[in-house]
């Protein structure tokens, strides 16, 4: 009775719970076959220097195109992928895709790629990033890696060295989402980031909160003093641009700029912008 009544419990109150778990399973084994079946795919978004004129590089931005749901956020599924180990091969694959495509592109054009802390669990990243720029032949210091601060938060010694090796490979490490953790100013003193960027939520807020302005313009300050590039992400507007420059930050990114793109997209764009020839185009 007791027993019946538990379950009765559970199904009453909690179905919604059941039919969660159930889901994120689904979602797990769908993508263990994934990579496989070519499902994931990466977009490409432009990053600018300050005045908005010059495309420096673009990051890249991973898409699940499942045969059922349609295209899966990042969002849903690299916290799956993490939790379940899969996001070793997956990011490992990330790095070579992302870093083959940008063979194609002009070599002063950078690519980003995202990690997840779940990647720094193991020496295999280090050998992972030294594998994409080996087999796919591109100049190291034309990588950027970004990482969020909970990479340092936990395990931070050997998550530091790992950052290092990475470093020494000649790659440049860029802290992404700045200012959305736990004392993000500890961290800079660390590890030397080549690079921050500040949160999307302060650039949301910055035209009509006087306290997202002053973070922004603290963080800006504090990379000119430390000689770190500041890249502003979620531009949307051009009062946020123009503040933007008045402030001195260095790199600007978000859809006033460029959406994340298709990879075919980007290529005839930087072919038609900087008359680069392909490789593969007749001559
Ligand atoms: P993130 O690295 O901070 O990437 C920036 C996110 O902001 C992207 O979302 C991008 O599409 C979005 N964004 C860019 N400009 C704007 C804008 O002007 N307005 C708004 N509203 N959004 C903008 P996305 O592609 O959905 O990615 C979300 C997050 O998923 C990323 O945040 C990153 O943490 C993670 N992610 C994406 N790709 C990868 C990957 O290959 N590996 C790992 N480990 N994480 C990834
Ligand atoms: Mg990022
Ligand atoms: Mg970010
Ligand atoms: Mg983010």
């Amino acid at each position: 009775e007791a027993k019946r009544q538990g379950k009765g419990r559970y199904e009453t109150f909690h179905p919604e719970l059941a039919e969660l778990a159930r889901e994120r399973l689904d979602l797990e084994n769908d993508l263990r076959n994934a990579l496989a079946q070519q499902e994931l795919f990466l977009l490409y978004q432009p990053i600018y220097d300050i005045s908005g004129a010059h495309n420096t590089g673009f990051e890249a931005l991973m898409r699940w195109r499942h045969p059922v749901r349609g295209i899966v956020s990042p969002l849903e599924f690299i916290p799956i992928a993490e939790n379940s180990g899969l996001i070793l091969e997956i990011g490992a694959w990330a790095l070579v895709e992302a870093c083959r495509e940008a063979s194609h592109w002009p070599d002063d054009q950078r690519i980003s790629v995202n990690l997840s802390p779940a990647q720094f669990g193991r020496q295999a990243l280090v050998e992972d990033v030294a594998n994409a720029l080996a087999v796919t032949g591109i100049h190291p210091s034309r990588l950027d890696l970004e990482i969020t601060e909970s990479i340092l938060l936990d395990a931070s010694q050997h998550n530091i060295d790992i950052l290092h090796q990475l470093k020494a490979l000649g790659v440049r490490i860029v802290l992404d989402d700045f200012g959305t953790g736990y004392s993000s100013l500890h961290y800079l003193r660390s590890f030397p980031f080549d690079r921050i960027k500040i949160d999307q939520s302060f650039i949301r807020e910055m035209c009509d909160s006087r306290e997202a302005l002053a973070i922004v313009r603290a963080v800006t300050g504090m990379g000119k003093s430390l000689e770190i590039e500041v890249t502003a992400e979620g531009v949307e507007r051009p009062e946020q641009m123009a503040l933007l420059q008045q402030e001195g930050c260095s790199h600007l990114q978000g859809f006033l700029l460029g959406r994340p793109g298709l990879a075919t997209d980007i290529l005839s764009q930087t072919a038609d912008a900087l008359e680069f020839r392909s490789p593969h185009a007749a001559s």
